[in-house]
């Protein structure tokens, strides 16, 4: 039997911590770190997501400033907004919410942000400067999966770590990550021959690939440590909405060391990292260690 990683009581650990380290900077520094998300057109799933940023955003102490704006929204105009946030002091975190209407570039528009500000980290230079180890702000999913792996293991240093995908947002960020912490990495995808035994040299697996169920038991290793990034809704032979991940739960969970759920594991982090980097963004921009 696995241990499950809890993905949630994490998060609220960190949320917590994040709190504590407000309310000191607010004391010692007169400090109240800002989020700024910008969120463009009206997409459902990107407004829940923007309001659960703001909510958790204000839960732990900082300024939430939230800009909403019509989903015709020109260029220029949205070009506009990001710079004005640049040049404002009480904002040190800027997140445009993903992705834009067809007409905007999300390339352009996320390069247009202060890079000391881009909590997404998604801007080139955190990308390049995550890749060569430098001081970088990293992003939010990939971010929670490595803390999540710390925690269970201590020192990945050694490990072999098998990451499924290789996404800018999750599969390569991570792969990064788990260099830095001296993994042996693999990077699986589409193209990748003989999958399940690539999967059963991991002794962590990471599974980022936006298929319901996808890893199964066997191709687990015993006693690996499993982190399903993935976030699929299927419809069961009863007709009900359920959320799987990427891994098949209930033949993986009997093979692995422990093994994140979904709901509940993952995915709560990626907002508490968020709130971290915005926290690690305030601190670098007023020289606070
Ligand atoms: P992308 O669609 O951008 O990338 C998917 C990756 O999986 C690609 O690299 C693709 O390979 C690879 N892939 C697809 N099919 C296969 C296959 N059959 N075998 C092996 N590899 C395959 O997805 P994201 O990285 O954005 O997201 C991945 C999952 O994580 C999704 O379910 C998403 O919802 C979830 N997610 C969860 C978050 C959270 O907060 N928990 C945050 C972000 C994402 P190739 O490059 O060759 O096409």
């Amino acid at each position: 039997m696995a241990s499950i990683i809890d993905g949630k009581a994490f998060a609220q650990g960190l949320r917590e911590q994040i709190a504590t380290e407000v309310s000191e900077l607010k004391a010692n520094h007169g400090l109240t770190p800002g989020l700024a998300v910008v969120l463009v057109g009206e997409d459902p799933a990107s407004q829940v997501y923007v309001r659960n940023k703001a909510k958790q955003t204000e839960e732990v102490g900082m300024n939430s400033y939230e800009h909403r704006l019509d989903a015709n929204t020109s260029r220029e105009d949205l070009m506009a907004l990001v710079n004005q946030l640049n040049n404002d002091d009480r904002v040190n975190g800027i997140l445009v919410q993903l992705p834009l209407p067809t007409h905007l570039d999300d390339k352009e528009v996320i390069n247009a942000i202060n890079v000391e500000k881009d909590v997404d980290g998604f801007h080139i230079l955190n990308v390049g400067r995550l890749s060569i180890g430098e001081n970088s702000l990293v992003p939010c999913t990939p971010s929670g999966c490595i803390m999540m792996l710390k925690d269970q293991l201590g020192d990945l240093s050694g490990l072999n770590a098998v990451v499924v995908g290789r996404s800018n947002i999750v599969g390569k960020p991570m792969v990064q990550l788990l260099l830095n912490e001296n993994c042996t990495v693999t990077v699986a995808h589409s193209r990748t021959k003989n999958l399940p035994d690539v999967c059963r040299g991991a002794d962590i697996l990471v599974a980022a690939v936006g298929r319901a169920e996808m890893i199964k038991g066997d191709w687990v290793k015993p006693g690996a440590t499993v982190i399903d990034v993935g976030i699929n809704r299927i419809t069961t032979d009863e007709g009900k909405n359920k959320l799987v991940g990427d891994v098949e739960f209930a033949t993986a969970e009997p093979v692995s060391g422990a093994i994140t759920p979904v709901p509940g594991g993952v995915g709560p982090m990626t907002i508490a990292c968020l709130l971290n980097n915005t926290l690690i963004a305030a601190k670098r921009q007023n020289n606070i260690s």
